[in-house]
């Protein structure tokens, strides 16, 4: 029996970069041999176990067979004949396909440590389409190593198009596409997420709401890129300058669905599209698990940003509606958000990369004004004719700070 060190361990340190898991590969052994080593295992379509003092995972060594549609459509084997070079053509990229024996030598029947010197994402065989996870993980990839130069190998591209066009991204469930976008949302270019997921056709069937954006144009006058779908690219690059947060980066990808709606004899103007929007995130997130805090904060950046790029301009009133759809007197740390993905929306547009965005501070202001009433003190303040309605007498106070802070500031 061997053991060989496999996958993104392999890759990620030939790259340079931090080793996070370990994942291993056995080839000889049996099921009992591994349980005969205290070994335990896990799993269930096929044996994988975790070392008993490290807890790192060993899987053994296996071919699949495809029998069924999907992700999870195959047969196993994984008898102690199979051999290393047969378990590493199963997995998805020549980059992850390299193996590491104990003594540190290198094992790579299918290029991969060519292709990371090339900084190129290749499929490992053709059994590639027998598996449209390897979509998503392959755009995933691209996210994730854009910085080092690293690109989806044409021929790669041609075997995603034909796994998107055989209908079979249907088969994934809704947790392992929202996973795979989660994850991409993490990375240092989401965009290209995006990107590779749209040149595949795969992004019509994920998100269809975000694929429908390109080819819809906006004013040049306030989007010099005009095209909607490029602008929510230059987004997310913007928002992951300014972010880690994996919810401000899913806002900013899905706050301008709304002009996907506009009909082309509207165009270039998208009156009304913050709303619109709202009902295309509903449909999202009926059919992706978008986790609560993240629908939420995306909502309110779609129905929202607008406000903002023009808060300089609201009524004293609009401006405390806006702090109040925003929930921000409860909580500070949403608003923080909301003006995150907001700043990368103004931009992200050609050219205007480091424009100022003095709105985040306005309404900062404004937010910090409201929250320095005392209610307490506006009720032992008031008439006591007045003090059986104490919503309105607090409401009142609010107005008059956020009326105050707005002309000292346009004073200034
Ligand atoms: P990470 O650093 O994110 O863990 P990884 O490449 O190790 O990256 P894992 O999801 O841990 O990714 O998978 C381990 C290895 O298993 C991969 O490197 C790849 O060789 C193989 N693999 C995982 N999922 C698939 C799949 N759907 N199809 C083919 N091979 C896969
Ligand atoms: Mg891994």
């Amino acid at each position: 029996m061997k053991t060989y060190l496999v996958g993104g361990a392999v890759r990620d340190k030939l790259l340079g970069l931090p080793v996070k898991d370990r994942d291993w590969v056995v080839v000889g052994a049996s099921v009992d041999d591994m349980l005969a080593q205290n070994f335990k295992q896990v799993g269930k379509d096929f044996p994988v176990f975790l070392h008993p003092e490290t807890g790192e995972e060993y899987a053994l060594a296996r071919t699949e067979r495809k029998v069924g549609p999907g992700h999870r459509g195959f047969d196993f084997d994984s008898s102690t004949e199979v051999t290393l070079e047969e378990d590493l053509i199963r997995r998805d990229l020549s980059i992850n396909a390299i193996a590491e024996t104990e003594s540190g030598e290198l094992i790579d029947p299918y290029g991969g440590r060519e292709d990371i010197g090339k900084r190129i994402l290749r499929h490992t065989s053709d059994a590639f389409v027998e598996d449209p996870l390897r979509v998503l993980r392959v755009a995933r990839f691209a996210a994730r190593f854009h910085h080092m130069g690293f690109e989806v190998a044409p021929e790669t591209k041609l075997l995603m198009t034909q796994v998107v066009e055989a209908g079979e991204l249907g088969t994934l469930t809704s947790e392992r596409v929202w996973n795979e976008l989660e994850l991409a949302l993490t990375y240092q270019a989401p965009s290209e997420f995006v990107r590779v997921l749209r040149e595949c056709g795969a992004l019509a069937v994920i998100l269809p709401e975000v694929d429908k954006l390109f080819g819809v144009p906006q004013p040049e006058k306030y989007h010099p890129e005009i095209d909607t779908g490029e602008h929510t690219l230059l987004c997310l690059e913007q928002a992951r300058k300014l972010t880690d947060d994996p919810a401000i980066m899913y806002a900013t990808l899905v706050h301008d669905v709304g002009k996907g709606l506009t009909p082309p004899d509207k165009w270039p103007s998208h009156y009304g599209h913050e709303k619109s929007g709202l009902r295309l995130l509903e449909d999202l997130e009926q059919r992706l698990p978008v986790p609560k805090e993240f629908a939420a904060l995306a909502r309110l950046v779609c129905e929202h940003h607008t406000k903002l790029h023009r808060v300089q301009e609201l009524k004293p009133k609009t401006a405390l509606g806006l702090i109040e759809s925003l929930d921000a007197i409860r909580r500070p740390e949403r608003l923080e958000k909301f003006l995150t993905a907001c700043e990368a929306d103004a931009r992200g547009r050609t050219g205007l990369e480091s424009r100022d965005y003095p709105q985040q501070d306005y309404l900062r202001a404004i937010h910090k004004a409201i929250l320095a009433i005392d209610n307490s003190e506006v009720l032992k303040a008031a008439d006591a004719s007045e003090r059986g309605n104490p919503k309105t007498l607090i409401q009142k106070a609010r107005l008059q700070a956020v009326s105050e802070t707005i002309e000292g500031l346009r004073s200034e």
